[in-house]
């Protein structure tokens, strides 16, 4: 099944007198469950890709159905409520809260979003710091952590809602070259345990080299699709 299905999708931002089109003319499906990496350059329009699929920011033209949904006509508060329900991020600077533990931060999702009983809602916690391999760091502040640590509590974070897709922009561009590799390939085995589709950007063609589909864009426009290596 399709998880998500864009054509002819643009993003036109206007600066004064000029119009940037950060995407051009996108067309592509995601399958449920895969491993999908947008590469590109700075500037190529990674980020303007992945928060229009993320339901951050609209299209300027075309289609785009996420889960089902046409996510290109949802008001500000339907987009809210449909990220909430469906989609976790991981960011490259991991946005975790400072003063809460990364127990804390992980549940914190089930707190704002899901309103989870106290009991589930530890179970689940431990679950995914289990999944993470986090269990013993559990009571840490992010400050205490490492980078690859930091970033192994946002997958968590992203996950604990149950979210059928992870939208990653640029995850690894603050880790070094051996921690990255190490937090791509825990998204991997999550994707595995959870069945959950993750969508990761980077400019990093080492980093890059880990998705099974790559999307490679130049200028807004998808110039490449290629699966594992082959090109398709
Ligand atoms: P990437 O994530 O690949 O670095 P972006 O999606 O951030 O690329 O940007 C793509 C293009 O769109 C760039 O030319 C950028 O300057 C422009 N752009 C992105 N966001 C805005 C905005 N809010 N207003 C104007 N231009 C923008
Ligand atoms: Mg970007």
């Amino acid at each position: 099944m399709s998880l998500i299905t864009a054509s002819g999708l643009c993003k036109k931002y206007q600066s004064g007198d000029i119009t940037v089109e950060a995407i051009k003319d996108a067309t592509f499906t995601i399958e449920q469950g895969s491993f999908v990496a947008f590469v590109g350059p700075s500037g190529s329009g990674k980020s303007t890709l992945l928060n229009m699929v993320g339901c951050l920011d609209t299209p300027s033209c075309g289609n785009l159905k996420v889960l089902d949904t046409d996510v290109s006509t949802l008001s500000q508060k339907e987009a809210a409520i449909f990220r909430g329900k469906n989609i976790g991020f991981v960011f490259q600077d991991f946005n975790l809260i400072p003063v809460l533990s990364a127990y804390e931060n992980i549940e914190y999702p089930l707190i704002m979003v899901q309103d989870w009983p106290a009991e589930k809602r530890h179970a689940r916690v431990m679950e995914l710091l289990e999944a993470v391999g986090m269990a013993d760091q559990a009571q840490k502040q992010p400050g205490q952590l490492s980078g690859g640590q930091k970033q192994r509590v946002a997958v968590a974070r992203a996950l604990v809602t149950q979210s059928q897709l992870v939208l990653a922009d640029e995850p690894t561009a603050n880790l070094d070259s051996n921690t990255a590799h190490k937090v791509i390939d825990l998204m991997k085995e999550m994707r595995e345990k959870f069945g959950t589709t993750f969508i990761f950007s980077t400019h990093d063609a080492k980093v890059m080299a880990e998705a099974e589909i790559t999307f490679t864009l130049v200028d807004g426009e998808i110039v490449n699709k290629s699966k594992e290596g082959a090109h398709v």
